[in-house]
């Protein structure tokens, strides 16, 4: 049994199936449809050039092409843990063998702009993104309140509607937890260059709405943003209430073991929502193919597998015509920082620990970047000169006998 519909609950529900074909799997969605994907709500869903039921997770077939009984618009409201039952909204409990919780995240909400408030949006699901991209066929002036990876990717979607786009971001720069201050400002530019408008070290002070519907948000500089439409990227938080309200061992996130194991052995966990043995103690990540990767793991293991999850960490983002991405863990202090400039606006950041990529921050280059995955995941060593030499092609560092 695995709960969520998420990258993490789907790949669970597919590849516990997969290890164990005899085995009901069944997967509790809380959520009215197929699973789909989120990273196009940000993007092409806002710019009405694609629709989440085009991208299902579990393929053109959904999860029941995999064998796996879906039960959508069905909320798991609590685990009996003594009894190996779920228990739904409506009352029904559900017996399990081994369950998977994938609950993954739910928006950081600001007080002073509550979800569900006229106007004010957060985007996580499908339905929000839709109603999103109603109200912006409309919008004259959209405040986007935090520059990190969803806010600016949705400030980049309504620039390209025409939208006029203010966004507020407390830090010195965008995208400060995820980039080097290079590609900081690289999207800052980019965002600059299609006309929207971005306040630093600015924080919002209060939101009130106004008589004629819109909202004056105040900044923490005292100016007032007047905005017929805001959307809120404050992050998001590990929705661990289940698990915990189960007495499982929660810490910002359910806890578990290299193997993906809860505190309790018959539950395993993934995605979002997990907080797992990373190099230097327990991480949580909210990125796409860790959800995945995860995913699989504690499916397969909920099946009678005994595998480990060390899967590389990445993310990406695309925002105008910029292509972002991450692969590796950021070392505390790179022993060496590398640059490689590629044709055009490609780049990637390397640094490295010794002779070993411990992380790459590329602009568009996709291709390169799937290289340096293997790199680092084979740990194999790197000469820095001939790494900042674009005319060594990447590929050429993985011939090397490890
Ligand atoms: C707008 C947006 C854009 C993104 N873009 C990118 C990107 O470009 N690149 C990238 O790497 N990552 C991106 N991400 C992040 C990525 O989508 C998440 O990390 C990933 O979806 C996490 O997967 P998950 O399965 O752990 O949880 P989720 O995808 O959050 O799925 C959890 C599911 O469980 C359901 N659920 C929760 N509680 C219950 C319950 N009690 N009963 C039944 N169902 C329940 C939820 O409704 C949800 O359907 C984006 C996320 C968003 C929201």
């Amino acid at each position: 049994m695995v709960i969520g519909g998420g990258p993490a609950g789907v790949f669970a529900a597919i590849e516990a199936k997969r290890r164990d074909p005899q085995a009901a799997v069944a997967l509790i969605s809380d959520e009215p449809c197929e699973p789909y994907e989120r990273p196009p709500l940000s993007k092409a869903v806002l710019l009405g050039t694609a629709s989440a039921a085009d991208a299902p997770i579990a393929g053109p077939k959904g999860l029941a092409g995999h064998g796996v009984i879906l039960e959508c618009n069905t909320r798991c409201t609590a685990i009996d843990r003594a009894a190996q039952n779920i228990v739904t909204a409506s009352g029904r409990r559900l017996a399990y063998d081994a369950l998977v919780i994938a609950t993954g995240s739910v928006v950081r909400q600001i007080p002073v702009l509550p979800l569900g408030a006229p106007h004010v949006h957060y985007l996580r699901t499908e339905a929000h993104a839709q109603v999103l991209a109603g109200e912006l066929k409309t919008a004259q002036h959209l405040v986007v309140v935090g520059g990190g990876l969803i806010g600016l990717e949705v400030a980049a979607s309504a620039a390209e509607l025409g939208v006029k786009v203010t966004v507020i971001e407390m830090l010195p720069r965008v995208l400060a937890r995820v980039c080097d201050e290079d590609t900081s400002a690289r999207v800052h530019d980019a965002h600059r260059r299609h006309g929207v408008d971005i306040h630093l070290g600015t924080a919002l002070a209060d939101a009130q709405p106004e008589p004629d519907a819109r909202i004056a948000l105040k900044t923490s500089t005292g100016e007032i943003l007047m905005a017929d439409l805001v959307v809120v990227g404050a992050g998001a938080i590990p929705d661990d209430r289940l698990a915990a309200a189960a007495g499982l061992r929660t810490d910002n996130g359910i806890v578990v073991d290299a193997h993906c194991v809860t505190s309790d052995p018959k539950i395993f966990a993934a995605g979002d929502v997990v907080r797992f043995p990373g190099p230097h103690g327990l991480v949580r990540r909210e990125d796409w193919r860790h959800a995945q990767d995860q995913g699989a793991v504690a499916g397969r293991n909920a099946a009678g597998a005994n595998d480990e999850y060390r899967s590389v960490p990445s993310f990406w983002s695309e925002q105008f015509d910029l292509y972002i991405q991450g692969v590796g863990s950021p070392p505390a202090k790179p022993d060496r920082k590398v640059r490689r400039k590629g044709a055009g606006t490609s780049q990637i950041s390397f640094e490295l620990t010794g002779p070993y990529i411990a992380y790459a921050l590329g602009t568009n280059a996709q291709r390169d970047i799937g290289t340096v995955r293997r790199l680092i995941e084979r740990r194999i060593a790197v000469d820095p000169a001939a790494l900042a030499d674009p005319t060594i092609p990447l590929a050429e560092f993985l011939k090397v006998k490890t």
